[in-house]
């Protein structure tokens, strides 16, 4: 199996598999040449691709001996001077002798199937490739290195404790055992429940991380929207990614600024509303706030509330607005005492776009809202998957229906079947117990070459 990976300024191509040394023998040729049984896992050896004794790089070749390599299996990596022309060269030199192309993720997926990581961390490996944050990395790091998972085995301990004496009460009523209470049954329970109720509750910190919060910023024309939009991405902090919008026509752009991720909706429309071919009518003002998590409602401070003010003012009501007060360079009519701002929000922040003053407390008071800086990964476990997510919701279903059914008087081989339906839906998230389907689905969304 081997893929080649990007295009810079050194590209690599990988091979992973019991034939990788054997085919990198026939055609890499070393300064110093060693038997491939004499190499040691962990050596780079410097050398020639060479194809009918002709030269066509000059390479380092990293060897990776079974099992101590990133699929378990005996794996090389061919460093090549990066360029699509030499490296898709010996990429096919590897397929004419013997190789075969990888699928996206197969290199993970095989770690996965030989055993050296479980389905969390491979999943964990999609998220570090396609993370747009430093939180957001750091939290697939955190997954990598198996805390979830470990959570999770717990939980699943605590679980199997109980549902060992339920099984010896149901199997061998003759021994003489300490019959399983209920109320052992029910304490257990609870306790998972707790734990797994923490973690349901992480991914919505998760999701903001992940996903960035969805901010709409709105106003009237000459408001000073662009003007703001101008400004925050001109942040030196600020690393910005832009996006597709989902509506058509939409560009949306993923700014962090101090490790606040805020994704502007529709900054397509602003940018063009700026040049007075289109402006951005109440619908569509109002289209933009209700998808999102934010509303930036943005005002000219230096003239009287107008009509189309107070139908923008109308519109931040519906959700979490921050009010600001744009232009306090000039001479102001509005302040941040005016009931009719009040009644909408209390987060009300003075700035010049203009001249750029402001901004931070702007920031800071996202980071109060959405208490980010609670948000502490170091000590916290957070998942950002949606799947794990839904797997547990149901495993905390399973907990309700399990309790229910004792609550009920059911007897304790009715209690066992729940609580073996919760265990399997644990061991889903860890990818014990999980179908080809799943893993597949999993895998195809890695890029090439991981
Ligand atoms: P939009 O239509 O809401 O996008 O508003 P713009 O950002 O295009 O701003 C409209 C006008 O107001 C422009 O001439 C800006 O230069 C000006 N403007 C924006 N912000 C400020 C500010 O803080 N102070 C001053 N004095 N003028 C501003």
């Amino acid at each position: 199996m081997l893929r080649l990976l990007g295009i810079g300024g050194i590209g690599i191509v990988r091979m992973s598999g019991e034939k990788s040394f054997e085919i990198v023998e026939k055609i890499f040729k070393p300064k110093t040449y060693q038997a491939v049984e004499n190499i040691k896992g962990y050596t780079i050896k410097y050398g020639n691709i060479v194809e009918n004794g002709e030269i066509i790089d000059e390479v380092l070749v990293s060897y990776f001996k079974a099992p101590k390599s990133y699929t378990t299996e005996n794996m090389c990596e061919i460093n090549t001077h990066g360029g699509n022309i030499i490296m898709r060269k010996i990429l096919e030199l590897c397929l004419k002798n013997g190789a075969i192309l990888a699928k996206p993720g197969e290199f993970t997926q095989r770690a996965f199937l030989n055993g050296r990581i479980d389905l969390l961390q491979a999943e964990s490996v999609i998220d570090i490739i396609n993370a747009k944050s430093e939180k957001e990395a750091k939290t697939g790091v955190k997954q990598l290195e198996g805390f979830l998972s470990k959570e999770i085995k717990e939980i699943k301990h605590k679980i199997m404790d109980v549902m060992v004496n339920i099984e010896v009460a149901i199997d061998y009523p003759e021994y003489d055992v300490d019959d399983v209470t209920n109320e052992q049954i029910i304490e257990m329970l609870n306790i998972v429940n707790t734990r797994l109720k923490k973690l349901e509750k992480s991914f919505d910190n998760g999701k903001l991380i992940k996903e960035g919060i969805k901010t709409a910023i709105i106003g009237r024309p000459n408001a000073g929207k662009s003007s703001l939009l101008n400004a925050i991405l001109k942040e030196d902090r600020a690393i910005v990614t832009e996006y597709e919008g989902t509506t058509r026509d939409t560009i949306e752009e993923f700014v962090n600024i101090n490790g606040i991720p805020l994704k502007l909706i529709d900054t397509a429309g602003i940018r063009k509303a700026k040049d007075e071919v289109e402006k951005i009518g109440i619908s569509k003002s109002k289209e933009i706030a209700m998808m999102s998590d934010l509303i930036i409602a943005i005002f000219d401070s230096s003239k009287e509330l107008t009509d189309e003010d107070l139908e923008i003012l109308q519109l931040a009501k519906s959700g979490k607005t921050i009010i600001l007060l744009n232009k306090i360079d000039l001479e102001p009519k509005i302040n941040r005492e005016d009931e009719r701002l009040r009644k909408v929000s209390n987060h009300i922040v003075e700035i010049s776009a203009l001249n750029n003053t402001g901004l931070e407390n702007l920031y800071n008071e996202i980071s109060k809202m959405f208490n980010l800086s609670e948000i502490n990964l170091d000590s916290e476990l957070i998942i950002t998957n949606i799947r794990h997510k839904n797997l547990i919701s149901k495993a905390i279903e399973d907990i309700e229906k399990t309790k229910k059914t004792i609550k009920d008087g059911m007897p304790l081989d009715i209690v066992a079947i729940y609580i073996k339906e919760l265990l399997e839906m644990l061991g889903n998230i860890t990818g014990d117990i999980v179908s080809d389907d799943i893993i597949n689905e999993i895998f195809s969304k890695f890029c090439l070459g991981k």
